[in-house]
């Protein structure tokens, strides 16, 4: 029997208007249990008009390292809370890649995120030339020690979504072998830092997950749910993804 609840995030990106908020939460409401727990991030300016419903909850995709003050265009961990987020995306390869995010902004992102009372979802993953050239457990890995390293404890508030950049958006899903492995490696790795905390720890996978491959992803022992960008736009799909998380 699986240990961990399975997590199904909604990553809409700069997608969605209030037409789809609509529809997605209608959609999500009449889900029958048992499900995972699912969590929409939408773009922050949506979070209100989501009604609130126990079949989901809702995250941002992205947050401030600062708290308070001259941070034009910023929104702060406190902000989302009182918008009715639970959670956060940190670190997401497009915030890494298009916005020069560094792992020691993204290590204060969770710190700060955790210390509001938000759930951060921490994305890690190796580019298609880290892969090829044989370094993906070693980039997780660094990915990983620069948020856990000196700060064990955040762990047990975490959740890690590995992202193969080389899988987001592509269509190129990883296998369930290939994230399995990653998985597996990644609790393993934590597990220096705090083993109970790593054994309880939730970690997603996300990169071209839709409806017809993510079944084979969420029967793998280390895959404890799923990231999804583009499927999460398309209201059936999301839906089914959902119901057989
Ligand atoms: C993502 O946004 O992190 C993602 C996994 O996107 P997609 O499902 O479209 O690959």
């Amino acid at each position: 029997m699986r240990q961990r609840k399975p997590l199904v995030v909604a990553n809409w990106k700069m997608n969605g208007n209030s037409e789809l908020v609509q529809q997605m939460s209608e959609a999500l409401s009449v889900l029958k249990q048992p499900l995972p727990d699912i969590l929409i991030c939408p773009p922050v300016i949506f979070l209100a008009d989501f009604p609130k419903h126990p079949n989901y909850k809702l995250g941002a995709q992205n947050l401030s390292e600062q708290l308070v003050g001259a941070f034009t265009g910023e929104i702060s961990a406190d902000m989302l809370c009182a918008s009715g987020a639970s959670s956060v995306i940190v670190g997401h390869s497009e915030r890494r890649a298009l916005y020069g995010e560094q792992d020691s902004v993204i290590s204060q992102k969770v710190k700060v995120a955790i210390e509001a009372g938000l759930t951060p979802i921490l994305c890690v993953g190796e580019t298609l030339a880290q892969r090829e050239e044989e370094k993906t457990l070693q980039v997780l890995a660094r990915q990983l020690d620069a948020v856990y390293a000196a700060q064990p404890h955040l762990l047990a508030h975490s959740v890690v979504s590995y992202e193969p950049v080389w899988a987001i958006g592509t269509g190129r899903t990883a296998t369930p072998e290939q994230a399995q492995q990653v998985h597996q490696f990644m609790r393993q790795h934590l597990a220096q830092y705090d083993a109970e905390a790593a054994n309880e720890l939730r970690i997603i996978y996300g990169g071209s997950v839709t409806a017809a491959n993510c079944e084979a992803l969420f029967a793998e022992a280390d895959i404890d749910g799923a990231l999804i960008g583009g499927a999460s736009l398309k209201v059936a799909d999301f839906s089914a993804i959902c119901t057989m998380a």
